[in-house]
């Protein structure tokens, strides 16, 4: 809650392609091995299909080793459903996706080597590569991990295994493969295209959001933040029970400063002294917060009076460590701090909080500055 976020734009689209890669593959990966046991299923009941079919064909001869190969099939499916979602990294989708691939590419090879289960082929491949783009084609080593063995197992029989090389056959493939790649390539544009508009959107969001809540100069929170968990911190004290306390801090003789050294000057020194500020808090529980002009306020998480003021003695250390040359303060040669201190008690409202704070600083003031008052 300290530092304003910083996305880069190339990581945070990397970041989210990745992100929506992962979660497309988690819903259509088990939408993908549905598609394929219904494929199988069908295999199983191609007896019933024979009017769709080729009703001349011979089922019955070829029929048991196909019946076994879905067997295979459907019992790999449900020793497989238990462990699927810890599949969640590419390399075992990959290897997921090229066993099922190999199984249908040993399905393939029986079905071409048997005559009478040759006309299934074809349209079995087009189903099974265009179901497979549609559920992984943002992913595309794995989608090519699942299509591969059915290709190379199609080409492998049109081209080796004929005795005359069936040219309208390698055609047709020839024609599918491509409306699958120019497909793919299509979709997976789109795909990247919407990635690239919803990280433009988040990018722009927490650009506003740094806007709306932190300090532009100085990076450190601004007044409209502080009310926020303030009233927040409040809140979940007054619930939870608890201690907080509060640092008010404002730059002694800053006015002189900016006189002796201009305005350009005294905003420098600003940026300086709150990242002393930054420095000696506790990361990101605590809140350094720009109050207004050259007025900080630290919200101490869990800290008591005394804590905060182990906290103060360390802001002092190291806005003098800092040693920005101040010419014309009255307490020493370089840059001060004063600081008033106060703890939240029980019924305590914000603004009664930081009016008590701010007259422990008015305190400080008066006791000669570069020094800290405790508020009651
Ligand atoms: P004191 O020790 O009593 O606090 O004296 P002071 O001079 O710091 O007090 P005062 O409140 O009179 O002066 C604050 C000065 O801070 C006045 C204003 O010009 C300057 N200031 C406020 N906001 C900014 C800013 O954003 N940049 C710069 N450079 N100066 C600022
Ligand atoms: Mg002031
Ligand atoms: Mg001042």
């Amino acid at each position: 809650m300290q530092t304003p976020p910083v996305l880069q734009p190339d990581h945070a689209f990397h970041t989210l392609l990745d992100h929506y890669k992962k979660a497309s593959l988690r819903t259509s990966g088990i939408w993908l091995l549905l598609a394929n046991l219904s494929f199988v299923l069908f295999l199983f009941g191609r007896h019933q299909f024979r009017v769709l079919l080729d009703p001349h064909a011979d089922v019955a001869v070829s029929g048991p080793v196909l019946d076994k190969l879905a067997l295979i099939f459907l019992v790999f499916i449900i020793l497989l459903l238990p462990v699927l979602r810890f599949i969640r990294s590419r390399t075992p989708a990959m290897v997921l996706a090229f066993l099922v691939g190999l199984y249908w590419a040993v399905v393939f090879h029986y079905m071409l080597t048997s005559d009478t289960q040759q006309q299934l082929v074809f349209p079995l491949f087009c189903m099974l590569i265009f179901t497979a783009l549609i559920a992984l084609y943002p992913t595309m080593p794995i989608l090519y991990s699942f299509t591969l063995p059915l290709w190379f197992s199609l080409f492998f029989h049109l081209i080796l295994l004929k005795a005359d090389i069936p040219v309208l056959e390698i055609v047709a493939m020839i024609v599918a493969s491509a409306l699958f790649e120019t497909a793919r390539i299509m979709l997976s544009r789109w795909f990247v295209l919407s990635v690239r508009r919803e990280c433009d959107n988040q990018l722009l969001v927490s650009k506003l959001d740094n806007l709306a809540h932190y300090d532009p100069l100085t990076g450190v929170a601004n007044r409209r933040q502080l009310d926020k968990q303030l009233q927040q911190l409040i809140a979940q004290t007054e619930r939870q029970g608890g201690i907080f306390s509060l640092i008010m801090i404002d730059v002694d003789y800053f006015k002189k400063y900016n006189d002796h050294y201009g305005h350009q000057a005294g905003d420098n020194c600003l940026v300086d002294i709150a990242k002393c500020f930054r420095q000696v808090v506790r990361q990101p529980a605590d809140l350094v917060a720009r109050y207004g002009g050259e007025e900080f306020v630290i919200l101490l998480h869990s800290a008591a009076a005394t804590d905060a003021e182990v906290v103060a003695q360390r802001i002092r250390q190291s806005v003098a460590q800092a040693a920005i040359p101040h010419a014309l303060s009255q307490v020493a040669d370089t840059v001060t701090v004063s600081q008033g201190i106060m703890q939240w008690s029980p019924g305590m409202t914000s603004l009664e909080l930081l009016q008590r704070a701010d007259s422990a600083l008015y305190d400080a003031k008066h006791a000669g500055r570069n020094g800290y008052c405790v508020g009651q």
